[in-house]
């Protein structure tokens, strides 16, 4: 197995992705990155050995965590992205023409030189735009500071393990709900339902006590095995509710090409199936 990564997140079971060639290997400040590549996945991402980001599959889940709450919010400005280092959610959340400042805090400047220099393509010139702030600190850190509020709040974090594990705290919902503009909306990722069914039980059950409109929603990311995975939705605003027609609308006007969002799945990746509406407290 010396040509191939060894996912190792889950207890019992793995995913590998082949190595037809290593670009990076080593240790940043805070965790072990790789950058290789696949014939399948373009160039891969890895911190601790868990896959991060992918060349070939990572519209999905950036078009998802940036598209869904800033079309259903309809007039937002502000965005704040906690994590997101390799600049793939800013990449699509500054493709809004609406909004006028994203702020990303990411805990790992390592990472952020990192995909700058071996993943391009993945923020597409948006680390160069003017409109992007670059924090470097702890999210939860940041989120605890008095400061501007936010129109959308989206937590691009790693798992719950090592650093990203305050990323899935009450304390760390419940400070990111002060940050929010008035109907503001916070979206998180929340793993894949079918393995981390806790996870999702655990960040539901705060989103309960903490939000009038609190629910998840799902898209499959091939290298996030597992089954589909979920995010986090909570709002005191009406959002969720906005029709079809007016998402068109939204969609038609802001003039994006995507390839995963359509309007059609923004209304139905809301739809659980059983096993998964079981796992909401
Ligand atoms: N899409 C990936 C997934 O679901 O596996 C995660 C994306 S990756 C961009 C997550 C980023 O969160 C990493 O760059 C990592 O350094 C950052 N991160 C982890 N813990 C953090 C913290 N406490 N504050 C800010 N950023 C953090």
């Amino acid at each position: 197995m010396s040509d191939w990564v060894r996912e190792r997140l889950h207890r019992d079971f793995a995913q590998a992705l082949r190595v037809e060639r290593m670009l990076y290997d080593s240790e940043t400040a805070h965790q072990r990155l790789k950058v290789f590549e696949n014939p399948t996945f373009g160039r891969v991402m890895t911190l601790d050995d868990v896959v991060q980001v992918t060349e070939a599959d990572n519209f999905i889940y950036h078009e998802m965590l940036t598209h869904v709450p800033i079309l259903a919010h309809g007039s937002a400005r502000r965005v704040l992205i906690v994590g997101g280092g390799d600049g793939g959610m800013a990449r699509e959340a500054l493709r809004h023409a609406g909004i006028e400042r994203v702020t990303m805090v990411e805990i790992d400047a390592g990472v952020v030189e990192f995909a700058k220099d071996y993943l391009p393509g993945i923020s597409a010139g948006a680390f160069d735009d003017p409109r992007l702030e670059l924090v470097i600190a702890d999210g939860a850190e940041f989120m605890r500071r008095d400061g501007a509020a936010f129109d959308v709040i989206i937590v691009d974090s790693t798992d719950p393990v090592g650093p990203g594990e305050v990323l899935f705290t009450d304390s760390f919902y419940g400070h990111a709900k002060r940050r929010l503009a008035p109907d503001g909306i916070l979206v998180t990722q929340n793993g894949v339902p079918f393995l981390q069914g806790a996870e999702l039980t655990n960040t539901m059950r705060a989103f309960r006590s903490l939000f009038a409109d609190a629910a998840c929603y799902l898209a499959t990311v091939p290298t996030y095995a597992g089954g589909p995975m979920a995010f986090g939705w909570g709002t005191d605003g009406p959002a969720r509710e906005t029709p079809l027609d007016v998402l068109r609308g939204r969609f038609e006007a802001a003039g994006i090409a995507t390839d995963y969002y359509t309007p059609e799945v923004h209304q139905a990746a809301f739809a659980l199936p059983g096993y998964v509406q079981k796992l909401l407290p």
